[in-house]
């Protein structure tokens, strides 16, 4: 009896070490989770938390990272066999909010192909179909999805390689995602797991979730930890105070409102009005982002490009009509806040010297430069070189028939790199966020008046780039 006992011992030995080392290094976790037929058995997870979500794209300055929002009673329920997962958090922000400091309730769902997100008042919406493919993948983000992922026979994988303390793996699901898992070289448990998505204003980028701190649940390995990545800016943290493997996770499936409404495969068409505030200067408004056309004796120059190539490039074909015979060629950025910058590559696909301030330069150039394969965008498909003019504190542009000075909105706790545009033949200014007409809370508009009192601005009108256009005492009422 012996004999046989050793020989099967020593063939499945064997076996393990013939296995290709792709193989080798998913077996390896598998096993240090607990082996492959508990993982294999695992329907769903509870994970219960607190933690931090980051402001990508809407801190002060690019590259800062003080503002955030406190996440509090985090429940994370993941049906891992039929891809369904609804996150329920509350997160207060750390800092002057635009929608006030209050703590705000969030439910974020994804069914399949269908995403979805639940106000408090129960109304369920569908999200955009990127959105939901963020999601979907984000399901996999998890030691024991991936791993699980990883053993299905009809999962790729390849490039099997050491990494410093890692080894490291590619996989790609039967439904085509891909991921890279990576693994301790010592404990064999996952470090982390990235997947690739596009972002707008980043274009390819790797979304990364670390891993760390296991702890032993149900007869498995679960993380305690979980540290999120957007490229290489933090975006959220995860303390598990509770993981629950097979609990009851309560329907999981999207609402009917959701699942019945269309699909969204693109931003919606950009609607763009034209309004002549004075001679030479244009409105530009019909949807949340307005620009404004500014005409020179022997050019144009463009007060903002948002949001996205749809919303840019319209802005800039409704200026070019309006003033056919001078040609379009600057385009002036507000602030590096994604919303307001969305449009900047599409503006440098049209030739714009794009002029900002200071501290948004460089990240800019990096902008300018990035891959955008997945989605790509004007930029991608017919590359230019980026052209920046920089604003330090003031910048004033001026010829014979119109002057408009560029501000530093200075100390204002909206962002670091925040510009105000002001005619002083006309009294406009032009600004956004700073003050933002109708809004319910205006934490950023005393600054702003500060900044206009201190340099002896004269202002009849305040047009902003969110909300109507109103007389400067509209902005004195704000205390
Ligand atoms: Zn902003």
């Amino acid at each position: 009896m012996i004999r046989p006992t050793l020989f099967v011992i020593a063939a499945a030995a064997i076996s393990a070490c013939r296995q290709p080392p792709e193989r080798q290094i998913v077996a390896a976790a598998a096993e240090a989770l607990g082996g492959r037929s508990r993982i294999l058995a695992v329907k769903t997870l509870i994970i219960e938390g607190e933690g931090t979500n980051g402001n990508l794209g809407q801190d002060m300055t690019m590259d800062a990272a003080s503002q955030h929002f406190v996440v509090s009673g985090y429940k994370r329920s993941v049906d891992i066999v039929n891809l369904r997962a609804r996150t329920e958090q509350t997160r207060t922000p750390n800092f002057a909010y635009f929608q006030g400091p209050q703590a705000q309730k969030q439910v974020l769902g994804v069914d399949g192909d269908v995403g979805y997100n639940v106000a408090p008042n129960g109304t369920a919406t569908r999200v955009s179909n990127a959105v939901a493919r963020d999601r979907r993948a984000e399901i996999y983000h998890h030691p024991l999805k991936i791993v699980r992922a990883a053993l299905d026979p009809e999962t790729k994988l390849a490039s099997p390689r050491t990494a410093g303390h890692e080894q490291v793996v590619d996989i790609t699901t039967a439904d085509g995602l891909m991921f890279t898992l990576a693994i301790d070289a010592t404990t064999k448990l996952p470090t982390w797991v990235v997947s690739m998505t596009d972002n707008t204003n980043l274009g390819d980028v790797l979304i990364e979730t670390a891993f760390d701190d296991y702890q032993d649940v149900g007869g498995l390995k679960v993380p305690r930890r979980f540290t999120i990545k957007t490229d290489k800016y933090r975006t959220a943290e995860l303390r598990v105070t509770r993981q629950t493997i097979d609990g009851e996770t309560g329907d999981l499936t999207a609402p009917h409102a959701a699942t019945s409404a269309p699909a969204i495969a693109a931003p919606p068409p950009a609607t763009v009005t034209a309004e002549q505030l004075a001679k030479g200067i244009w409105f530009l408004g019909g949807q949340s982002h307005h620009s404004v056309l500014v005409e020179f004796a022997d050019h144009l120059t463009l007060i903002e490009a948002p949001q996205n190539d749809t919303r840019a490039l319209a802005v800039i074909a409704k200026a070019k009509s309006l003033r056919p015979d001078k040609p379009l060629t600057q385009v002036v950025n507000t602030h590096h806040h994604f919303d307001h910058s969305g449009g900047i590559r599409a503006a440098i696909a049209e030739g714009l010297t794009v002029i900002t301030h200071t501290a948004n330069a460089s990240f800019y150039r990096d902008a300018a430069a990035r891959p955008h394969t997945i989605v790509p965008d004007a930029l991608a498909k017919a590359p230019k070189p980026l052209k920046v003019m920089p604003v330090d504190e003031e910048l004033e542009l001026k010829d014979a028939t119109m002057t408009v000075n560029l501000y530093h909105v200075a100390g204002n706790p909206h962002a670091d790199t925040l510009l105000m545009a002001h005619f002083p033949r006309e009294k406009i200014l032009v600004e956004v966020d700073a003050f933002s007409p109708g809004a319910a809370v205006q934490p950023y508009a005393v600054n702003l008046e500060e900044n206009i009192s201190r340099r002896g601005l004269k202002v009849d009108r305040i047009v902003p780039l969110h909300g109507t256009i109103v007389p400067y005492s509209e902005l004195l009422k704000i205390q």
